[in-house]
């Protein structure tokens, strides 16, 4: 999970007085370009299998009155949206660099999550991230083993890359980390991560500032 720009401006389909529905065509053509077709939570790309989610739950008793708020609506994946719980107030990643803030990596079959922060919000993330990336209570279900398989794959693709370039820094084998590190890809977050173990981040702090606020 990493910080996400979004355009300022509300699309038409929402500003209506009498809007009904909040994933209107250009509202999901505005979230598709804004966070470059990736899932907010997962950075997976669900290509056509993506939702509308709220950042805030828009359920009776939580947020109803955010349910057409441009602010509170996001890009996310169908495994994600489902199964993230109304009760959870995360992080907003337009206002935070998430990626500074929650450490995110893979250690041996396992996806862990950390942060020196201590708030609720924080908290309720890293709760969320880990249970969206390593099931409930620690069991996988085949969704969720997916997704997993998925982000070892580029995960280990990746290692091997920073390995091949500590190795020999090269020109070719640093363009080929500065495009696995450009914002349309995928499991930026663990990426960053990752940068920083090798010792490479003031090597390429320039490619992973993203959308990073001061
Ligand atoms: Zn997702």
């Amino acid at each position: 999970m990493i910080r996400i720009f979004k355009s300022p401006e509300v699309p038409a389909s929402i500003q209506k007085s009498d809007c009904n529905r909040y994933d209107g065509q250009d509202v999901q053509d505005k979230l598709v370009a804004d966070q470059h077709g990736k899932c907010y939570l997962c950075e997976n790309k669900p290509h056509h299998n993506f939702v509308i989610e709220h950042l805030k739950p828009k359920a009776e008793g939580y947020y109803p009155e955010l349910k057409y708020k441009w602010e509170n609506l996001f890009l996310s994946c169908q495994y994600c949206n489902g199964r993230k719980p109304n009760s959870f107030l995360i992080l907003d990643p337009t206002k935070i660099n998430v990626e500074e803030i929650i450490e995110q990596r893979m250690e041996g079959r396992e996806m862990c999550f950390s942060s020196n922060v201590k708030d609720k919000q924080t908290n309720q993330t890293i709760q969320l991230l880990t249970k969206l990336f390593n099931g409930k209570n620690g069991i996988r279900d085949v969704k969720c083993q997916q997704l997993f398989e998925d982000v070892e794959y580029e995960i280990t693709l990746f290692n091997e890359m920073l390995d091949k370039y500590k190795n020999d820094p090269s020109k070719n084998n640093r363009q080929t980390l500065i495009d696995s590190l450009k914002i349309d890809k995928e499991y930026l977050g663990f990426k960053f991560w990752i940068i920083n173990d090798f010792g490479f981040y003031e090597d390429f702090k320039d490619e992973i500032i993203w959308n990073k606020i001061n």
